[in-house]
């Protein structure tokens, strides 16, 4: 992931968590995933990032209110539920883990639709069909909005 803008799309929750929400938030990506850490901070939208402490870098998820799902039905992002957006999040660590993450920005939705994609075979077991699914419609509007792009690009080029 090419910037540090966060990593859901707009359209998800917004509301602030109650301390309930947040900890069932936690449980969440610890059931999934317990060698990954990830922190709240009420003002942050989801993201992975890497950052450096003492030369040594190190990757960490830090999720806000946006991990929970929005009220937009037509949206994927938007739906995608609590364990597949926190299973989309934990797969973009473990790709720059692997270095297999694209870092260049025009393949930005091309990473993000691979990371979706990805969560699915790697946490296949934890999740529900529905958030399969989910995280399948979430990948196909990556790269509808990176097609989206492209074209304009090339638009741009020729006039
Ligand atoms: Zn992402």
């Amino acid at each position: 992931m090419p910037k540090n803008t966060g990593s859901l799309l707009a359209g998800r929750n917004l509301a602030p968590l109650s301390p309930e929400e947040i900890r069932r938030a936690s449980n969440t990506f610890l059931g999934l995933d317990k060698g990954v850490n990830a922190r709240y901070d009420p003002t942050a939208r989801s993201v992975f990032r890497v950052s450096v402490d003492a030369g040594e870098e190190y990757g960490e998820i830090v999720f806000g209110p946006d991990i929970y799902p929005g009220s937009s039905v037509v949206d994927p992002n938007s739906a995608l539920s609590l364990d597949a957006a926190a299973a989309h999040e934990l797969t973009h660590y473990h790709r720059w883990k692997s270095k297999i993450a694209l870092s260049e920005d025009a393949l930005e939705e091309l990473d993000e639709a691979l990371t979706s994609l990805e969560a699915i075979l790697r946490y296949d077991l934890h999740l529900s069909e529905s958030d399969r699914r989910q995280l399948v419609s979430d990948a196909m509007q990556r790269i509808q909005r990176h097609v989206k792009q492209f074209r304009e690009g090339k638009d741009a080029k020729v006039s």
